[in-house]
C-alpha cells in the first residue's frame, strides 16, 4: 500500500512537472546551435559526405546504362552554400538582399556535392539543375547563378530550371512539374538531390537523397 502512494506521488510529481508549460528555446541559443553546425566543418560536412557516399553506393548497384538517365540537383545548400549571405542577415531574409547575393555570383561549392556531379557525369548521367532561384534581371548576358555554378566547377550541366517570377506556384510544385516534364520527354529521374523536403514532393522513379540544412526551410 505504502509503495503504491509513493508511486501515486512519484506519478503526480513528474505529471506536474512535465504539465508546466515549457517555453520554446531561445532563439539566441537556436542560432548559436545552428551557426556552430556549419563551422564546426568536421559535422556538416561529415553528414553531407555521408549523404554522398550513400548516393555513390546506390548508383553503383542501381545504375542501368539502358535508361535515359537524369540526376536532378537543387542549387541552394545542395550544390551551393550560402552561409556567407545567410550569417551577413543573421538568418534572416529579404527578397531585395538575396537577389542581390545571388546577382554577386559569389557562393561557394559544397565540395563533397561538387564531387559528386563529377562522379555522375563519368558514368553518363545527365544533370539538371532545379532551382526556386529566379533569373536574374540585371545580368541578361549570362546569368549570375549560371555563371557562379560554373566558376565553382559544375560545368557543362544539360539544363537549368529556374522558378519563373510570375509563378504562382509554390516551389515544390515548381520543381515536380518540371519532374514530370523531364519524365514526359523521356527521361529517367534516376536521382535527385537537395536539402528541402520541398525539392521531393510528387511521384518520380529512382532515389532522393537528403542533405542536412538547420538554417531555413522552403515550401
Ligand atoms: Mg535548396
Amino acid at each position: 500500500m505504502r509503495n503504491k502512494i509513493v508511486i501515486l506521488l512519484l506519478s503526480s510529481i513528474i505529471f506536474i512537472g512535465c504539465s508546466a508549460s515549457k517555453e520554446p528555446r531561445n532563439l539566441y541559443y537556436a542560432k548559436l546551435e545552428v551557426r556552430q553546425y556549419f563551422h564546426d566543418s568536421t559535422k556538416y560536412l561529415q553528414d553531407v559526405r555521408k549523404v554522398i557516399n550513400e548516393a555513390k553506393k546506390y548508383v553503383e548497384k542501381n545504375l542501368d546504362p539502358s535508361k535515359n538517365n537524369v540526376a536532378i540537383f537543387d542549387i541552394d545548400e545542395t550544390s551551393l552554400n550560402n552561409l556567407e549571405y545567410i550569417e551577413a542577415f543573421d538568418y534572416g531574409f529579404t527578397m531585395e538582399s538575396w537577389e542581390a547575393w545571388v546577382d554577386s555570383a559569389k557562393a561557394k561549392a559544397i565540395e563533397p556535392v561538387l564531387e559528386f556531379y563529377h562522379f555522375l557525369k563519368q558514368k553518363g548521367i545527365k544533370i539538371f539543375f532545379i532551382t526556386g532561384r529566379y533569373e536574374s534581371i540585371r545580368f541578361k548576358d549570362l546569368d549570375p547563378t549560371i555563371k557562379n555554378l560554373i566558376e565553382v566547377g559544375y560545368r557543362d550541366f544539360d539544363g537549368i530550371f529556374f522558378k519563373p517570377r510570375n509563378s504562382k506556384m509554390k516551389t515544390s510544385e515548381f520543381k515536380s512539374s518540371i519532374r514530370r516534364k523531364l519524365t514526359e520527354e523521356g527521361y529517367y529521374i534516376f536521382i535527385n538531390i537537395g536539402d528541402q523536403f520541398s525539392d521531393f514532393e510528387g511521384e518520380f522513379p529512382g532515389k532522393t537523397f537528403k542533405l542536412p540544412n538547420p538554417a531555413y526551410l522552403t515550401f
